[in-house]
């Protein structure tokens, strides 16, 4: 059983980079988003202390299950499979799959038109699975970060991303604009949640604490900050 949770600070994971959600504010050089406020917001609401801890995506399931990260925020997909070996909150975000080419492509316009492309993922994200279940590219290269993997699609090295819908957006909107364009559907709808070890005695009071602000406004004041829509 994970008892300690409520005596100290608690270590909390997240990704170095998945905007809005987490990433590091070039003014400030802090780690903000959604995530990282709601958090704060949830952690303030039960009333613990904690440490945010910046890493790499695939390290943070892994972190939970030996319990070296007390929780993980990092609009991390519910899947069944991770279920086997973590627990999560409720969902609180609801996300999905999408592709995205370059603006002049006009050769791949949803997942049937993959067949001997590469595509450019992450590393240890839903994209990996699904793209291995649903499409037949010649090859996917997994990068261990969102900036490295839109660089190589920038760059040629890929003829598409696969990723989520949210940061896939956020890219379209800003560094990618003009450069880049969302084909196909949304794929594979998935909801975020936040990570624990099983078993773990935050889960309730987290669930508790998320009713609650999105039962006071909290929850819709941040969505709209950091999505600029009402939820
Ligand atoms: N939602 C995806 C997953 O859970 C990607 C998360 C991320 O890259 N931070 O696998």
């Amino acid at each position: 059983m994970v008892g300690t949770a409520f005596a100290g600070t608690l270590t909390v994971g997240t990704d170095t980079n998945f905007p809005p959600f987490e990433f590091k504010d070039p003014e400030t050089g802090k780690h903000t988003g959604f995530d990282v406020e709601l958090w704060d917001a949830i952690a303030k609401e039960i009333g613990i202390e904690y440490k945010l801890q910046p890493m790499a995506f695939k390290g943070i399931v892994p972190g939970l299950q030996s319990a070296q990260l007390d929780a993980g925020i990092a609009g991390m997909s519910i899947t069944e499979k991770r279920r086997e070996v973590i627990d999560f909150s409720d969902g609180y975000y609801d996300s999905g799959l999408l592709l995205l080419v370059s603006a002049d492509d006009d050769s791949i316009d949803g997942l049937k038109s993959l067949d001997g492309k590469v595509i450019a993922t992450k590393q240890g994200t839903t994209s990996v699975e699904f793209l291995k279940e649903n499409a037949t590219p010649k090859e996917v290269k997994l990068f261990p970060n969102d900036n490295a993997m839109f660089m190589e699609l920038l760059t040629g090295g890929v003829d598409a991303v696969m990723f989520d819908k949210p940061v896939i957006e956020s890219f379209v909107s800003k560094r990618g604009k003009g450069k880049v364009k969302i084909v196909g559907d949304l794929y594979a709808g998935q909801p975020y949640g936040i990570g624990f070890p099983k078993g773990s005695e935050l889960v309730g009071k987290v669930n508790a604490a998320l009713k609650t602000l999105k039962a006071n406004g909290v929850y819709n004041e941040l969505y709209k900050k950091w999505f600029g829509v009402e939820p």
